[in-house]
């Protein structure tokens, strides 16, 4: 048998070894490398790295629709790509400490009330509940441990010879048999310089970028009672828009970073001590015709930072401007700057700003919430070239025993991040 080497012990790493030794391959040919920490060791604001990677660690929001959560279908066809993403809700819940206390919502009619403006994606949604993450992440390592297992933590894989099965770290390399590449958003510049040294081909991508929208949850509650975590949407000729990642009761702005450029998400938190009333969403726009997307969103994303001697950050704009940055779930500030208008933010946007300022506008004809909300500037989702992959088992076309998985291929979310592990784990052990 080989020896397999995951670089990430983020979702899709996790969920490939998981699957693997579920089907009898043995632990111990099997080891995973993470630059960041193990869950025991791992604090609450180390958001992208470490074990469960980043939303496996401060989200966890499970949705179950082909279209949401980047590419699946088009490798193995909808319903296999629905019974891999059921294996990774399957894998959170076998190792949640409380498994009754997941929620689930499955929205099926769209209302009313949003129709003249919105469409709404339907689908169900487990939620986790961020703070039973922690746990989840322990009695899974605990399980891969004991299966023989070998974790390397905080060592970043600094390069790799493909045509050579080797990996190196700062002081020491390693031979495989087969890797799976699976470093997630913040190994997208390693895997960006990776492809840009081997030339692999890849994939045409569109942009996705916008910014992250805040208010009291009162005003959506009547959405929010349909759909717990909704997906509104508007279609135009080059540029749709939808809501993302929905976070309410307990709903945080976290701030990430990615290529030292400040960017902004959220996270939800199950517990009474955590309840905020607030709602938190992406408003993100996907963009088609533009030549260079990934350069694109670079630079808009530069241009949309603040820096000074001791302080980078994002922007934060508010049309009222007594409403603040709201705090963490760790109590501090969520890092911005607060703008005064937005002529920066339509600046970088250029003709593209006025979207997102139309669908806040219409948001606002549906749920009344005047000038009391708030925006975190910018979302992006980085779409770094997709390589072109092996359909049946997600190879590089140049090395077939190199599987790329996870954000770092296709994925933008959990489940199909995880069921691109299982996939990989599932032709491995045929
Ligand atoms: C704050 C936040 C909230 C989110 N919430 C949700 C949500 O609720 N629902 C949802 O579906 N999606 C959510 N997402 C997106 C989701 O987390 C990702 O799509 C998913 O985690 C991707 O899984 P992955 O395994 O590909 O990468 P990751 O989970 O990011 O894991 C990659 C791992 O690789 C490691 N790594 C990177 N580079 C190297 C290197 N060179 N050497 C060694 N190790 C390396 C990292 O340390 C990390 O642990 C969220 C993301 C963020 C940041």
């Amino acid at each position: 048998m080989k020896r397999i080497v995951i670089i990430g012990a983020g979702v899709a790493g996790i969920n490939a070894a998981t699957k693997l030794v579920d089907n009898g391959y043995p632990g111990e040919l099997i080891t995973i490398i993470d630059k960041g920490n193990d869950p025991i060791n791992r604090l609450p604001e180390e958001v992208m790295t470490g074990m469960l990677g980043a939303g496996g660690w401060s989200d966890g929001k499970l949705t179950y629709h082909t279209a949401i959560g980047g590419q699946l279908s088009k490798y193995c066809g909808e319903d296999k790509a629905m019974k891999l993403m059921k294996q990774v809700v399957d894998n959170f819940t076998r190792f949640h400490p409380k498994p009754d206390e997941i929620f689930m919502s499955d929205p099926q009619e769209e209302p009313e009330f949003i129709k003249p403006y919105f469409g709404l994606r339907m689908f169900p949604v487990w939620h986790i509940g961020s703070n039973f993450l922690h746990e989840i992440a322990k009695a899974w390592y605990q399980y891969l441990l004991d299966k023989g297992v070998t974790f390397e933590w905080n060592t970043e894989v600094d390069d790799i010879d493909f045509s050579d099965n080797r990996i190196y770290t700062h002081n020491t390399e390693l031979k495989y048999d087969i890797l799976i590449f699976a470093v997630g958003k913040s190994g997208i510049d390693f895997a960006q310089r990776l492809s840009d040294e081997y030339t692999f081909p890849t994939e045409p991508k569109s942009v996705q970028i916008g910014i992250r929208f805040e208010a009291p949850q009162k005003y959506f509650q009547k959405l929010i009672d349909v759909s717990y975590d909704f997906k509104l949407y508007q279609k135009f000729d080059k540029v749709s828009l939808r809501s993302f990642c929905t976070n309410n009761n307990a709903a945080y702005v976290a701030v990430e970073e990615t290529y030292g450029d400040i960017s902004y998400n959220g996270h939800a938190k199950k517990g009474k001590e955590f309840e905020n009333q607030m709602t938190n969403f992406g408003i993100l726009m996907e963009i088609k015709g533009i030549e260079d997307p990934f350069k694109w969103s670079r630079d808009v994303v530069q241009k949309l930072q603040f820096t000074s001697d001791d302080f980078h950050s994002g922007l934060y704009y508010s049309p009222n401007y007594e409403r603040q940055v709201s705090k963490t779930s760790e109590g501090t500030d969520v890092k911005a700057a607060q703008l005064e208008n937005l002529d920066l933010f339509k600046e970088a946007m250029g003709e593209y700003a006025t979207y997102i300022t139309n669908f806040i506008d219409d948001m606002n004809k549906v749920f009344n919430f005047g000038d009391d909300w708030g925006m975190y500037i910018p979302e992006v989702k980085y779409l770094s070239p997709e390589p072109l992959v092996n359909y049946h088992d997600l190879s590089l076309n140049q090395f077939p025993n190199v599987h790329f998985v996870g954000d770092a291929l296709s994925a933008r979310g959990i489940t199909v991040s995880g069921a691109h592990g299982v996939y990989v784990a599932e032709s491995l052990v045929k």
